[in-house]
Formats: C-alpha cells, sequence, structure tokens
C-alpha cells in the first residue's frame, strides 16, 4: 500500500508514461495485496464483500515498455510512418516481417492492418473464388465467414467438437468436391486437433488454413501455430496476445500463395521486396486491397514480438496450474486438447451436464469474484440473422447465387453440437500477471462450486 501511494505521488508530480504503466502494473499487485489480506481474514473467501477484482486484463499492453517507446520515438523521430518510402529509410515493418517469419517457422510473414485483412489476403493467396466452397466452424469470428463471402465462395459449417474447435470427423463429411479449403480456427488459447485435420484436407485436396487470432505463439508440437498448414493468419488486436491495438499478419511457406497475398493487400501490384524474398513474379496484376501496415504499427509489433515468449510462458504457467488444480475433480471434463503444451493458457475450460448447471455454475463463480463465463470472444454463426438470410452487399453476391448457394440452409439445424458445446463449457479467464495465490484461489473457488452444483 505504501508503494502504491509513493506510485501515485510520484505519478502527480510527473505524470510520464512510464508512470501510468507503473500504475496499471499496481492495478495487479494491488490486487494480490487485498487477496493475500483477505485470505489471511476470518471470514472464508466466497461470504466476503473484500474480495478484489481478479482481472485478467489485456495480455500485449500488460507488458508495454521502454522498448515500444524507442521504437515509436525512431519512426517519429525520423519522419517515415510510411512502410516503402519517407524522409528516412523505413525498416519497422520490414523487419517485423522477417522476424515475425523466423518466429513462426515460416518462409514469409506479410504485416496488414488486421487479422480480418490478413485472412481477405489469405484466401486471396488460395486463389478462391466464386464456385469454391470453403468450410468454417460454426463457432468463430465473424471474419472467418466474411472472408468467404467477400471472395464470392460458399462458407460451408462445420461442428466444433470437445476441443472447441473445429470437429475433423464434421470437416471430413462437409467435404464436396469443390470445396477448396478448410479454416482452421485455433480458438480461446487451444489449437485445433492438427493430425487429423492435415490427414484428412491432404486427402481431399483441400487447402489449410490456420486462423491463430486467439492462439499466437500457440505451438503444435515442434512446429508454431500458422506454420502447419498451407497458410496461417494472426490478429494484433487488443484482446488477442502481442498487440498494437490493429494490425494483422498472413505466414505461409509457399511462394505463389504469399505473391497473391502480397498483391491482394497493395491494389494487387508487387514491390520488389517482396519478389526478393518469394523470387520472381508468377502472378499477373489484379484488383486488390490497401490493407499495408504502417511503420507506427510495425514499431510496436517489432518491441512486442520480443516479449511473446514470456507473455505465452506466464499465461501458460498460470493456465496449466489451474488445469492442474482442478484435474483430479472426480468426473470432472475438461476441455480436449491435442497438445497442452502448445496451448497458450488464455483460459481453463470444463463441461457440465447441461446448460441450466452450467448456468448455476458460472452464477455461483462470479458470486466468487471468479472471472468466468461461457464461451467468448466469437458468435455462433450459423444461427445469426444476417448468415440465415445469406445477405451480402448486393442481392446477386456469387456466394448464394450458385445452385448449391442457393440451396444451402444455415440456421440451428446445421450446427446442433456446436450449440450443445456452447452451452455445456463454462470458460475461466486466465491473466499472465496472475499471481501463485490467485491461482490458488480460483482453484479453490472452481473446486468448491463444481462439488456444490454438480
Ligand atoms: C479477432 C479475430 C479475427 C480478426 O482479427 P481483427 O484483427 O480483429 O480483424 C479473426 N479470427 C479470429 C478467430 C479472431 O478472434
Amino acid at each position: 500500500m505504501i508503494t502504491q501511494n509513493v506510485t501515485r505521488n510520484a505519478a502527480s508530480q510527473n505524470p510520464t508514461r512510464r508512470q501510468f504503466l507503473t500504475r496499471s502494473c499496481m492495478a495487479f499487485s494491488g490486487a494480490a495485496i487485498g487477496l493475500r489480506a483477505q485470505r489471511l481474514g476470518a471470514r472464508p473467501a466466497a461470504a466476503s464483500a473484500e474480495i478484489p477484482k481478479i482481472d485478467p486484463g489485456y495480455i500485449g499492453p500488460q507488458f508495454f515498455d521502454e522498448r515500444e517507446e524507442q521504437a515509436l520515438l525512431e519512426v517519429l523521430e525520423s519522419g517515415s510512418p510510411f512502410r516503402y518510402w519517407g524522409p528516412g529509410e523505413p525498416t519497422k515493418v520490414l523487419r517485423f516481417e522477417e522476424d515475425f517469419a523466423e518466429y513462426m517457422g515460416a518462409r514469409f510473414a506479410l504485416g496488414v492492418t488486421s487479422g480480418t485483412a490478413a485472412l481477405d489476403c489469405a484466401v486471396a493467396g488460395l486463389g478462391i473464388g466464386p464456385g469454391d466452397e470453403v468450410i468454417v466452424p460454426a463457432y468463430t469470428w465473424w471474419s472467418d465467414y466474411t472472408c468467404v463471402v467477400h471472395a464470392g465462395a460458399l462458407p460451408v459449417f462445420a461442428d466444433i467438437d470437445r476441443t472447441l474447435n473445429i470437429d475433423p470427423k464434421d470437416f471430413e463429411r462437409k467435404i464436396t468436391p469443390r470445396t477448396k479449403a478448410v479454416i482452421a480456427v485455433h480458438l480461446l488459447g487451444g489449437l485445433c486437433d492438427m493430425d487429423p485435420i492435415m490427414e484428412i484436407a491432404r486427402k481431399h485436396k483441400v487447402a489449410v488454413l490456420e486462423d491463430c487470432a486467439q492462439c499466437v505463439g500457440g505451438s503444435f508440437g515442434t512446429k508454431k501455430l500458422g506454420s502447419v498448414g498451407d497458410v496461417g493468419i494472426y490478429s494484433f488486436q487488443i484482446n488477442k496476445m502481442m498487440t498494437s491495438g490493429e494490425g494483422g499478419a498472413v505466414v505461409t511457406s509457399d511462394p505463389l500463395i504469399y505473391e497473391r497475398a502480397a498483391r491482394f493487400h497493395d491494389m494487387g501490384t508487387i514491390r520488389q521486396l517482396f519478389l526478393d524474398r518469394s523470387g520472381p513474379s508468377r502472378v499477373q496484376t489484379f484488383a486488390g486491397e490497401n490493407f499495408r501496415m504502417s511503420e507506427l504499427t510495425g514499431a510496436v509489433l517489432g518491441a512486442q514480438l520480443t516479449k511473446l515468449d514470456s507473455m505465452v510462458a506466464q499465461l501458460r504457467a498460470n493456465g496449466r496450474a489451474i488445469y492442474d488444480g482442478i484435474k483430479s475433480l472426480p468426473g470432472i471434463r475438461l476441455r480436449r486438447r491435442p497438445d497442452p503444451q502448445g496451448d497458450t493458457g488464455y483460459g481453463v475450460y470444463f463441461e457440465m451436464k447441461d446448460k441450466a448447471t452450467r448456468d448455476r455454475c458460472i452464477r455461483e463463480l462470479r458470486g466468487r469474484k471468479v472471472p468466468a463465463g461461457t464461451m467468448s470472444g466469437s458468435v455462433l454463426l450459423p444461427i445469426q440473422e444476417s448468415v440465415i438470410n445469406k445477405r451480402a452487399r448486393h442481392p446477386d453476391w456469387p456466394s448464394f447465387n450458385s445452385p448449391r448457394g442457393r440451396q444451402i440452409k444455415y440456421g440451428p439445424d446445421c450446427c446442433r453440437q456446436t450449440l450443445g458445446v456452447y452451452d455445456r463449457f463454462v470458460q475461466v479467464r486466465v491473466g499472465a500477471k496472475y499471481t501463485p495465490r490467485i491461482n490458488d484461489y480460483i482453484v479453490d473457488a472452481i473446486r468448491e462450486v463444481y462439488n456444490s452444483v454438480v
């Protein structure tokens, strides 16, 4: 408490950005101090009104320090916030792309303005268009659906299973001769069951696009997520792992996919720097977009990338501590994790027998100030009104005007298994800055509540 006051006084005399950062860190240790006092106190945890707020916060910003500050200053002082030219020699995005590709174990990376833009580039990279079908999990973020529709292709939903990611069996059932790709979305810090997915995809010659927006830095065996399939995308929006507020990236080791994606991100044209990476041009100019990353974004991401390993390590360790503390509960059904070592630890997930029990469990946990809820951050796409009604930006949009596009039916009947999984799972958020005491407190609360509601 004394340190906190000192910090506050110092901050009011000299309110630098550093002080601001120190103060946001204090919010965490403040929570820990309150928690300790509360646990040492006489009253039982659940009944106390003094339980501090356990706030997982936003991961990336908790790691901001003078590295981001320095990199941003370099861009400002050089007067060159644009990636290709300026009065100085801009290198932030260029370097970030090289470092990011290396980190992910891929040959090429492309920095773009968002994860959504990255998906549009990846779909363009794969040459997907009208007449093609793309298999998308029924529970994921909007962009995995919109990128298919924007390309004029048809989204076909597959259910999720207890991995909370696409069910490989349903993926295989949904393949038709027109299926060009599957989007394997690694949701909520946990990876898809990549072995069967890759096997089925190769067997049917279906491309694999990995959406790693919610699992940046996660891995599958010795590979980083995004380098397992044909092309991977990432988001650097504030809710994800490392962040620049907005931002995204595409990685691939395929020079053709890379050139097409790089062209799409810049009006369909290509700069020499990309060809220096992927070799002589293989594609003619076509109509593209402007999804170029700014040097300011590249500066922040370059600094954040140096800390990605420690972000993931801290989050993962806290997630593991909580999983380890509850896995011995008799009968508990945890999220199935195809590679628990590769999970980033964004949350801890377990399944109750039905929705009513799940809701009671969440209520009880929240009563104990545990950040519990339903699965979050995505949408049950097939039951959204605009999806059911196949609404695109023009009524004659090719996606839904092919014979198959007219015939396909979305709605609850195409995703019953997904709706069931969604209704039964409890999510408990994990924070990178949780202390062992917070982890213990959460474990105790889950154990208590789980036994009382089942
Ligand atoms: C956030 C997210 C995106 C889109 O990223 P933005 O940077 O917000 O455009 C795509 N897919 C998934 C799974 C996401 O969670």
